[in-house]
């Protein structure tokens, strides 16, 4: 069998942190070599092959250059990230590769990808995503990646009839294509996202649901194992790298 994988874990004492740095030490096939907090400083992650990411947004900025400069892959989940960054990221990843996800469960980019194969056939669709009431943007980064694709791949929406609100915001807020989407924070839930399509006669609704942060590990772990081998530059969503 090959080496593990040597990997540094970037904001190990948080929620996402915590439970990546178990997954990757109960591994076989991955070797947590550092981790590090707010109290940290990469430096202290150089000996790793790959870094993985979950901060919030001003840290990535400022951490994700020097992982770059020291040739060391990165896998982020951080959210929160621009345009505007994806293109400094660009630049800067040079040497090595750097992989953002707005969502590293495998069912939710399957989810995204049957939104995107569906979205040709309907006239209509909105999209609701439910979190825990702690989450303090919306809508979700996965709701407005999933709102981006279906726009790309339709430009035929039906507009929204409603003429008279009697309470503002009831049908949402408008995405790419003026698709409606709505966002839920409900004490309790975790992640949870439909796509519901509406068509002559029939409606369709695809619907995912992260039960718990190890919903995160498996798609976490694929891209790690997958990052070695790519060559410099930067990719957006997990889908590329599980060929979805
Ligand atoms: P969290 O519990 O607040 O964890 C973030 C951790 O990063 C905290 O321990 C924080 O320390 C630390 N940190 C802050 N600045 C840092 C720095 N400069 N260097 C190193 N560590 C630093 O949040 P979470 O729930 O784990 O979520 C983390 C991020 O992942 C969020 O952006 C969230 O939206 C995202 N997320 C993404 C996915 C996905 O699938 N892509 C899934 C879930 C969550 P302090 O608390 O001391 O500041």
């Amino acid at each position: 069998m090959s080496d593990p994988i040597r990997v540094g874990v970037c904001g190990a004492k948080g929620r996402m942190g915590a439970e990546v740095s178990t997954a990757i030490t109960e591994s076989p096939d991955t070797e947590l070599v550092g981790a590090i907090d707010v109290d940290g400083s990469v430096t202290e992650l150089v000996g790793a092959q790959v870094v993985v990411d979950f901060t919030v947004a001003d840290a990535a900025r400022s951490n994700l250059p020097e992982i770059a400069a020291a040739g060391i892959h990165a896998v982020v989940g951080t959210s929160g990230l621009t345009e505007s960054d994806h293109q400094d990221l660009t630049a800067a990843f040079a040497q090595s590769h750097c992989l953002i996800a707005p969502n590293f469960a495998i069912g939710a980019v399957l989810m995204m990808r049957f939104a995107e194969l569906a979205s040709p056939y309907f006239p209509t669709a909105e999209v609701i995503e439910m979190h825990h009431n702690a989450k303090v943007d919306s809508p979700s980064g996965t709701a407005l990646a999933t709102l981006e694709k279906m726009a790309e791949v339709s430009k035929t929406w039906d507009a929204d009839p409603t003429q008279a609100h009697s309470i503002a915001g009831a049908r949402g807020g408008k995405g790419p294509s003026d698709i409606p989407v709505h966002s839920v924070r409900l004490k309790g839930a975790v992640a949870h996202q439909e796509v519901r399509f509406g068509g002559d006669g029939e409606t369709l609704t695809i619907r995912h649901d992260s039960l718990n942060r190890a919903s995160f590990m498996p798609g976490v772990l694929a891209a790690v194992r997958r990052i070695v081998d790519m060559p410099a530059g930067l990719t957006v969503g997990l889908g590329e790298f599980l060929d979805i």
